[in-house]
């Protein structure tokens, strides 16, 4: 087993990581564990996010690291909320002030416009030195409602009607989105990329 650490301090996260990546291999503990802080994102594009979550915390343990980075992008509003979508609306994790700016921005947009997906970016280093990092990204393709819809889940989910479903990422069973979402398909091809 190959200790590793995950840039991120999500209990939910590890939770999921840690099921999903038991058979490659890996033993994944928090970053938290280790006394590590966040990260600062400073970067403007997903992946670099990403790469700089892993690079600090690979340098800060000694250890292989894994970080992802996600968020909703609307073309329509040139990719935002992009890498603010955890702070669109100016305080970061207010999902209700976050979905009421996205529905004003939205709000004099026709339904051809309101097209939006989730993406997800993960990152994995074997150190913080690694010239080679193995990078995968999952996209969830649909678009933005005009009224919230649903409870389960977080963020923007109540507004993403994903395609090929009749309900929004919050009505869906938390096991058909973690399987259909842009964070599952990230980790399916990581899986893959591991041959886990
Ligand atoms: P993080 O990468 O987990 O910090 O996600 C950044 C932000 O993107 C979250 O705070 C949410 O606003 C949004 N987001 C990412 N994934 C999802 C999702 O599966 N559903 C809803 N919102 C999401």
């Amino acid at each position: 087993m190959q200790r590793i650490v995950l840039a991120s301090s999500n209990p939910g996260k590890l939770a999921e990581f840690q099921a999903l990546l038991a058979s490659s291999g890996l033993d994944i503990v928090a970053q938290g564990e280790l006394g590590i802080d966040d990260a600062e994102e400073t970067a403007c594009t997903f992946v670099e996010n990403a790469l700089l979550k892993a690079r600090h915390a690979a340098r800060h343990s000694g250890l292989g690291a894994l970080a992802d980075d996600s968020g909703l992008c609307v073309p329509a509003l040139h990719g935002a909320p992009g890498v603010h979508s955890a702070r669109y609306a100016g305080t970061h994790g207010d999902d209700a002030a976050n979905n009421a700016m996205l529905l004003r921005e939205l709000s004099a947009i026709a339904d051809a416009g309101r097209r939006a997906f989730f993406i997800c970016v993960l990152v994995l280093l074997h150190d913080a030195d690694d010239p080679t990092p193995l990078i995968v990204e999952g996209r969830w393709h649909g678009r933005i409602l005009r009224q919230a819809r649903g409870s389960h889940g977080f963020g923007y989910d109540p507004l993403f009607l994903p395609d090929g479903q009749q309900q929004s990422s919050a009505e869906l069973a938390p096991a058909l989105k973690n399987h259909l979402s842009h964070r599952g398909q990230a980790l399916a091809q990581l899986r893959l990329r591991l041959g886990a």
